[in-house]
């Protein structure tokens, strides 16, 4: 209510100028039917698991509103491929409102392929069930895994068709309809502030920011243009942190566009995104990014900082001194050197001792990762395994690299992993000089290194079966994403490197 909506509606895609929002009523689906639910998250919010094909589950699709409710869809730009877009909007997304979760905060429930709103263009609003099982599987993992994300409570299956070839596969057939709820604070992005910048709708901008200020970084105080800065500065912050979390777990977001940049440094927009499989930072599961300009995983920190300098720009009207904005810039840069070096020590089990050394320990990994190829995951989560045995006095170090890299690495090729053969020894070097014991060491990299994380065929097996009403896999991925820091010893094969016959599954689907 603090901001401006248009309330005419549904009446076709348009330009929406002067608002921050327009009122939409979702379109309602034939046959829904709920396939996956985050009880986590339900406890959290409130909410019990809805019955299959019960009306809490008519809600989850968009079939049933509640009188408190009034659905919106949001107005914002961006950036795509570093070109201003112009407007895009909440295209395929709507809103039911908020929930006052358990813990007091309020959480906004927003359903994904409801249907058209005015910022569709010229698609229909809709989401495929594959696009909707990948949203919903990798927000939870993520969330689970200690990424700041969006989440995901629920997976519905709409019983409509919905066809789509897109990037996928470019055979055009009708593929199954779902809708995904998912839950933030608030789904502004950067792209809610640029459109606003971008057409001079400077009162609409500062209501905007008051917003998202006063709701959702109450710790600043009253807005004024040095609160504005500092806010800036928080954004940036947050968003070093969560890109640090990105490259220390081999997460690719894939479309890292302004659009797609949360104001709260939350993982959000999960299309294209794909897992690293050997470590490569020149990977990206975006099949449109020819040359992997932008979207590459190794990018991802420069087009951070590409992204905020855009959101710097639009809230430079809010501002003094524009050029006060460059702080947050600086923080930015800070933040990520020094989160992405301290979740690397934690991967390591060390504790910091020797700042400098220790620098350059870490920024010497991934150059050798890359040159070796090996998968990061099953890298790190076997490495956890060595110091009790590493630091014994006995220790064939050269045996225990063996069976490491045996199990870690994609590639055979002669020598590739001569340098991460050194760098483990300067490693093993300095695990002796923890003081802690060995086990211990052991046990706190076992929490820091995940034995699964969503492995893009993985994800793509669990869609064919669901595609032909087979849950079980996608049931059992998502269990064991809740806890994948944890032994599944009945599932040791979803924690082992890609194999060789699965190397042509798609590792995304854009939507
Ligand atoms: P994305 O690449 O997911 O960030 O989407 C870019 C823009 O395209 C956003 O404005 C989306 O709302 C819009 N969009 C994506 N898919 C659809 C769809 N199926 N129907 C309508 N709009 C869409
Ligand atoms: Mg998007
Ligand atoms: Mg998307």
């Amino acid at each position: 209510e603090e901001l401006r909506g248009e309330v005419s509606g549904n009446k076709g895609s348009r330009q929406v100028p002067g608002y921050h929002y327009s009122r939409v009523t979702p379109t309602p689906v034939r046959d829904p039917q709920l396939l996956a639910w985050s009880e986590e998250l339900g406890d959290y919010l409130g909410l019990a698991e809805p019955v299959a094909r019960g009306a809490a589950t008519a809600i989850l699709a968009g079939n049933i509103l509640l009188p408190s409710m009034k659905p919106f869809a949001a107005r914002y730009g961006g950036h795509q491929f570093g070109n201003w877009a112009g407007q895009l909007g909440d295209g395929r997304a709507i809103s039911l409102g908020q929930v006052v979760a358990t813990d007091g905060t309020r959480q906004e429930i927003q359903l994904k392929g409801a249907g058209p709103t005015p910022y569709s263009r010229r698609a229909d609003g809709r989401a495929v069930l594959r696009s909707s099982v990948r949203e919903f599987l990798c927000s939870e993992a993520m969330h689970h895994l200690g990424v700041p994300t969006t989440r995901a409570l629920s997976l519905v299956e709409t019983g409509d068709q919905v066809v789509r070839d897109m990037f996928y596969d470019g055979n055009a057939r009708p593929e199954p309809g779902a809708i995904v709820a998912r839950v933030a604070p608030t789904f502004v992005r950067f792209g809610s502030f640029q459109i606003l910048a971008a057409q001079g709708e400077i009162d609409n901008l500062r209501a905007l920011a008051d917003y998202v200020i006063h709701h959702h970084y109450p710790e600043l105080g009253a807005p004024s243009p040095e609160v504005y800065v500092r806010w800036f500065a928080e954004i940036a912050r947050r968003t070093a942190v969560m890109v640090a979390h990105w490259m220390t777990m081999g997460f690719v977001h894939g479309v890292l566009n302004t659009d797609n940049m949360s104001i709260l440094g939350l993982t959000i927009d999960y299309g294209p995104y794909g897992w690293l499989e050997p470590y490569d930072p020149d990977w990206t599961p975006n099949t449109t990014d020819f040359g992997g300009r932008r979207y590459a995983f190794g990018q991802q920190p420069r087009i951070g900082m590409w992204n905020l300098m855009a959101l710097a720009q639009a809230l430079g009207p809010l501002v003094a001194d524009p050029q006060a904005l460059r702080a947050g810039l600086d923080i930015y840069a800070e933040t990520f050197a020094d989160t992405e070096h301290a979740l690397w020590l934690r991967k390591l089990g060390l504790t910091a001792h020797d700042p400098a050394s220790d620098r350059a320990l870490t920024e010497a990994l991934p150059a050798v990762l890359a040159e070796a190829g090996v998968d990061m995951t099953v890298f790190f989560r076997q490495l956890s395994h060595l110091p009790p045995a590493l630091l014994a006095a006995d220790a064939q170090q050269e045996n225990l690299f063996n069976e490491l890299l045996a199990q870690a690495a994609y590639s055979t090729a002669p020598g590739a992993d001569l340098a991460l053969r050194e760098w483990l020894h300067r490693y093993a070097l300095r695990l002796q000089q923890e003081s802690a014991q060995p086990e211990a060491v052991r046990e706190s990299m076992l929490g820091a290194n995940p034995k699964y994380v969503l492995r893009n065929y993985l994800a793509q097996l669990a869609i064919e079966a669901a595609e032909t009403g087979d849950l079980t896999k996608l049931d059992t991925l998502f269990e064991v994403l809740k806890t994948p820091f944890a032994e599944h010893p009945a599932h040791e094969e979803l924690a082992a490197k890609r194999p060789e016959w699965a190397q042509d599954k798609p590792g995304s689907a854009t939507l």
